[in-house]
């Protein structure tokens, strides 16, 4: 069977080419995607929360590390890159990432972000260990359960099912975990920006903040974080005569800060609004009671403009904060005996300017209104980043927009601006597109429970908050370029 022969060896030739094509084309051994088990995923999260929520990281003194090296063991089983910086004893960072190719390219990666630091609890005042990640009726009970514990957990699962899932990016996705949120971030955020920019460098971040707002059972609205309000510490000072206490003078210091006080408390700044807030009442106005959205629709005319400004703050205390800068004593110091007048006394501002205003104007207006030479006001170091806001029109913000309007059935979705800071200001200041999704359904009795007692997550809720971000990431990341 000579002549078979050469056709023989074409055969096997012609196998082996059909073998090894595929080889030469592909790209490096890169795994078919596989199927996503969210059920799974969100099993898991619920232990990995509990587990994150009885390591105590109540700050000070943080304690950081140890959940960072928790979350570490959990992404190094994974095989999915990380690294936990300690930024002071005990105190630390995690990073980790998934790259779309071989390079990474931070103008089009995408940061995901949770602090891993908690306030504290005041265990007497809980109904159950603080610590103890105790689940009852269906809520999933400890500090840290919503703020940020759950997100930075439901950030982790992302990152997990999407290496488990060999989902085909086309962005790289980055996860910071990082301390000392609670107390301004030195040993956090600070030290993640001004050292490890390299390896979170991004052009979009997810970050805590925002909400799925349930009301009567079910989800009414979604707001997007994507500006907040500038902190400032000021001190105003009084200074006047020393002396016994047996005289009274009318120039006592405490008297003159006390009187300034009082009037710094009736002080009102001006009515500004921003695209942010703007957009913010008038997508709540389809969602409130006509009696308040009557006023939200009216509030940027020039006729109606002012009433409505006051009726809105009169109802409620944050959108009064969100229409304004805000001037709140903290603090008094004065006096070292009961039987001396001191010669000083002082009170601690904290102000929080709306994006783009400056101090100085504000503090004209309340020296003007205080009119007393014996009062002065102290900067203290800045406390916060004075960023711009994130875009929000189109690009992410509209990407995030169409998702949640999806995954939750609702037609409002606004931007919020935050009263409070948040570690994404710093990022808005290098130009990222930061946003605030809080990605679980809550209502306002859950909310108000963050910082406060009994802080709780409902698990179903928690779990919703899994799911719906492993869509918006995953979608996102696999885009076309
Ligand atoms: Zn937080």
């Amino acid at each position: 069977m000579v002549s078979s022969r050469p056709a023989r060896s074409v055969t096997i030739l012609a196998l082996v080419l059909l073998c090894i094509a595929p080889l030469l084309n592909a790209q490096p051994q890169q795994p078919a995607p596989g199927p996503v088990d969210l059920p799974k995923l969100s099993d898991e999260a619920t232990t990995w929360l509990r587990d994150l929520i009885r390591i105590n990281t109540t700050n000070p003194p943080g304690n950081e590390l140890i959940a960072a090296r928790y979350l570490s063991d959990i992404l190094t089983r994974e095989q999915i890159p990380n690294e936990v910086f300690e930024t002071a004893p005990g105190r630390g960072l995690l990073i980790a990432r998934l790259n779309a190719g071989p390079i990474s390219d931070p103008t089009r990666a995408l940061l995901l972000m949770g602090h891993l630091d908690v306030v504290g609890a005041q265990k007497s005042a809980w109904s159950v260990d603080p610590f103890g990640a105790v689940i009852r009726d269906g809520y999933l009970y400890g500090r840290g359960a919503i703020d940020d514990k759950g997100m930075t957990i439901a950030n982790v699962a992302v990152m997990v099912e999407l290496k488990r899932a060999h989902v085909r990016l086309s962005r790289d996705v980055v996860l910071l975990a990082e301390g000392d949120e609670e107390q301004g971030g030195d040993l956090g955020m600070d030290v993640a920006i001004h050292k490890y920019w390299d390896r979170i460098a991004a052009h979009y971040a997810l970050n805590e903040s925002g909400r799925v707002m349930m009301h009567g059972g079910k989800v009414q609205y979604v707001g997007i974080q994507a500006s907040e309000k500038v902190p400032v510490d000021v001190d105003v000072v009084a200074k006047g005569t020393s002396g016994h206490a047996s005289i009274p003078l009318r120039d006592n210091a405490v008297l003159h800060l006390a009187a300034a006080i009082e009037t710094i408390g009736a002080y009102e700044a001006p009515v500004q609004l921003n695209s942010v807030t703007r957009a913010y009442f008038e997508g709540l106005a389809q969602v409130e009671d006509d009696d308040v959205a009557k006023w939200m629709r009216v509030l940027d005319t020039p006729d109606r403009g002012e009433h409505a400004a006051r009726v809105l703050s009169d109802e409620n205390t944050v959108w009064n904060s969100m229409l304004r800068d805000s001037v709140v004593p903290t603090m008094l110091q004065a006096g070292i005996r009961p039987n001396v007048i001191p010669p000083e006394a002082s009170a601690t501002l904290n102000i929080r300017l709306l994006p783009g205003n400056q101090l100085e104007p504000l503090l004209a207006a309340l020296a003007s209104a205080i009119h007393d030479p014996r009062i002065t006001f102290e900067k203290q170091p800045s406390i916060g980043e004075p960023a711009p806001s994130s875009p929000v029109d189109g690009g992410f913000f509209a990407y995030l927009q169409a998702q949640a309007r999806q995954e939750f059935g609702v037609s409002v979705v606004v931007p919020l601006m935050s009263t409070g800071g948040t570690d994404a200001a710093v990022l808005r200041t290098r130009n990222v597109e930061a946003y605030g999704l809080l990605p679980f359904p809550l209502n306002e009795d859950d909310i108000a429970r963050m910082h406060g007692n009994d802080e709780r997550i409902p698990v179903a809720s928690f779990r919703q908050g899994v799911d719906f971000l492993y869509r918006v990431v995953s979608g996102f990341a696999t885009q076309p370029q």
